[in-house]
């Protein structure tokens, strides 16, 4: 049973009571009414409960105001709210303020922000920065990119055939020359739980930093910078309840500090000149320009959310619907599962349907209800290496049911019949 009351978390979210679906009679007739919404895409993005809605509505109606730059009574309560919207998020994994955490529009901005500040400054062809072949586009089409901008070489840790980060590749890849490791914590494709201590080891044993791509982690499971030894983190609001246009960099505040800003602009200034400018104090330094207020307060509202149920069971109750997902689809049979065992990833599995393309599949799933993901989950080039162009992803969050599991598996048996 889940470590939490999951029907009481389901009426914070009045979206999960929506119909949606067509007639698995009439397969493809598009969009219907009458079937009981299953959602199961929570790795593309989560739902948004009564409170953190609630929050983005209080601000439009109560305080709405620029930040930073008001003395008026308004400007004053949306700067201290959107603030300490950066102490929680800091309280959250474990950094030690709010000059450690940078609010971005999202994980991928984040890592541009690093790979742009920090990448172009300090890479050049001496150098070579480690990705994993597992990695999102997010980071491994901007690392790619600012490698042929600076000359770098970027060299991905292989995937061995269990879908997990071949250790001994990555002792071989990541030596002297080494400026960045940049890895994903939790694979969006594969559910790989990736051993960022030893990574983070194995990157400052050689002079190296460590940027972890947490944007499947951090939602999930307890994660704390410290701990895990990382001098970069990135996540997204809209992953973890909260809404989307904000997300979170964090950074270990002297590399912060030694960073050029990414943005240039207002409120990122302390003084400005004709000549030249000096820069505001972390993390300030970072957000130039209207930052997304509403979003960054209701980002925090979200957080508060999830640490009232408490990750420990997060973690859990994922664990317990990952393993049950991964042992009902393997029994359905000509279903190939990627990645590590049920009892060992996060909490989503990726597979495919003998015969059955994943698109098909997935427009099928939606005549039941059901909503996955089909496609490459911006993984191309993993896919490329599991031999496929594309999969099915079913993603679980905490509003999730072993029942809805039992939907999906009994739809997906459907569908194979189907084609068979
Ligand atoms: N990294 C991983 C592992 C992800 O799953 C995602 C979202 N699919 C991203 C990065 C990018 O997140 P965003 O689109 O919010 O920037």
């Amino acid at each position: 049973p889940s470590p939490f009351d999951v029907e009481a978390i389901r009426a914070d979210f009045p979206i999960l009571d929506r119909k949606v679906g067509g007639d698995p009679e009439s397969p493809g007739e598009g969009p219907g009414d009458d079937t009981p919404l299953v959602y199961l895409d929570n790795a593309a993005t989560s739902h948004t409960p009564d409170p953190v809605v609630d929050a983005i509505a209080d601000y439009y109606r109560g305080y709405n105001a620029n930040v930073h730059r008001g003395i008026h009574q308004l400007s004053q309560e949306a700067s201290v709210a959107y603030e300490e919207a950066h102490d929680t998020v800091a309280d959250f994994i474990g950094a030690a303020g709010r000059e450690e955490i940078v609010f971005t529009k999202n994980t991928t901005e984040a890592v541009n922000l690093v790979a742009y500040a920090w990448g172009l400054a300090e890479l050049g062809p001496e150098d070579n920065v480690v990705l994993s072949k597992m990695e999102h586009h997010a980071s491994l089409v901007t690392w790619q990119q600012i490698g042929k901008r600076t000359g770098a070489d970027v060299r991905f840790i292989d995937v061995t055939d269990e879908g997990r980060l071949d250790m001994d590749d990555a002792a071989a890849l990541i030596d002297d020359d080494t400026a960045m490791v940049s890895v994903v914590h939790v694979s969006n494709t594969l559910g790989t739980i990736n051993p960022i201590g030893d990574l983070a080891d194995l990157a400052h044993d050689h002079g190296a930093l460590i940027f972890v791509d947490g944007a499947q982690s951090v939602p999930n499971r307890p994660v704390d910078v410290d701990d895990l030894g990382v001098d970069f983190l990135a996540f997204s609001s809209h992953k973890m309840l909260g809404p989307t246009g904000i997300g979170a960099l964090y950074g270990r505040e002297e590399i912060l500090d030694g960073m050029q800003p990414y943005l240039y602009g207002g409120d990122m200034i302390r003084r400005v000149t004709f000549e030249d400018s000096t820069w505001e104090d972390l993390p300030w330094k970072f957000e130039a320009g209207t930052p997304s207020i509403a979003q960054g307060i209701a980002f925090a509202v979200a957080i508060e959310y999830l640490e009232d149920i408490g990750l420990d069971r997060v973690e859990a109750h994922e664990d317990l619907l990952a393993e049950y997902a991964y042992d009902e689809l393997e029994a359905v049979g000509g279903v190939e599962i990627y990645g590590p065992p049920g009892d060992d990833r996060g909490g989503l599995v990726a597979f495919n349907v003998e015969g059955v393309h994943a698109h098909d599949l997935s427009s099928i799933l939606n005549d039941y209800g059901i909503a996955i993901r089909a496609g490459d989950h911006c993984t191309q080039p993993l896919h490329d290496e599991m031999g496929v162009a594309a999969s099915a992803r079913a993603s679980f969050y905490v509003y999730n049911t072993v029942e809805e599991i039992d939907a999906l598996v009994e739809a997906v048996g459907e569908a194979r019949d189907l084609f068979a």
